[in-house]
């Protein structure tokens, strides 16, 4: 635990990635990899940053927050955890993304944060891909009515989509989640309606981000179409949630 090398746990995983793009026919610069530096100490996360890594991602605010205060003003924080509507104040227009937005009440309040401050927010949704009751998230059928209303809502925008997969033995056991994920977000770019109300000027779709794959299946993810990976344990080692946070 204490002689985690940060430093060469990137190389494998940057390996990993490069050769997934390679299988798949994708530009690495197709995938963005977030360093998941919950419960892990500044020391750590410096050490990622000194390896070149820039987005990091976080899913507690309190946390998240105090990082982002001692931590290196060039960092690109994610909000990758569950967000309560009480605790959006504090983060709205801060942070790179919120991946985890999965209620119309939850968008309607950054939106009105990111108003109130004149600041904007980008976001994506949130998808229970597994249909797991332990999970977060909207559920498949519901997620073009979302996107439908948030699309509506002023100094928000959704970028894309997310999912935390099934925590599964096999990765492979993963894919066909993960090609649904990708149809969906398919779906949605088809609809010209979208056309009209949206600047199009960052991006020739609607969602253009795709969250998904973690330590577990991030190889599966990126040979699938993932535009971010989101990997903890494969960098910074186990977490210790008892001793850990802080
Ligand atoms: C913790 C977490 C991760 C990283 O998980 P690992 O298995 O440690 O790579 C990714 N995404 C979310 C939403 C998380 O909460």
């Amino acid at each position: 635990m204490d002689n985690i090398n940060v430093k060469e746990n990137l190389e494998t995983v940057e390996n990993n990635i490069a050769e997934a793009c390679k299988r798949a026919g994708r530009d690495r610069s197709e995938v963005t990899l977030i360093a998941v530096s919950k419960t892990k100490p500044n020391e750590l996360i410096m050490d990622a940053y000194n390896a070149g890594i820039r987005d990091f991602g976080e899913n507690r605010v309190q946390e998240l927050t105090r990082k982002m205060e001692e931590l290196p003003g060039d960092i690109r924080w994610h909000m990758i955890g569950h967000l309560q509507k009480n605790k959006v104040k504090y983060i709205a227009g801060r942070v790179t993304l919120i991946h985890s937005v999965d209620s119309y009440e939850l968008a309607l309040e950054i939106s009105r944060q990111c108003v109130k401050k004149d600041l904007k927010q980008d976001i994506l949704v949130e998808i229970n891909i597994g249909d797991e009751d332990s999970k977060f998230g909207v559920p498949y059928e519901k997620v073009t009515e979302l996107v439908d209303r948030i699309i509506g809502l002023p100094n928000i925008s959704v970028r894309g989509l997310m999912c935390v997969a099934p925590n599964v033995d096999n990765s492979e056991k993963n894919r066909n989640l993960f090609k649904k994920m990708i149809k969906k977000a398919v779906d949605i770019n088809s609809n010209k309606m979208y056309d009209v109300n949206r600047d199009r000027s960052q991006s020739d779709k609607v969602l253009s981000i795709l969250s998904f794959g973690m330590t577990n299946d991030y190889v599966v993810a990126v040979e699938e179409g993932a535009t971010m990976v989101r990997v903890g344990t494969g960098i910074f080692g186990e977490r210790d949630y008892l001793t850990g946070r802080i």
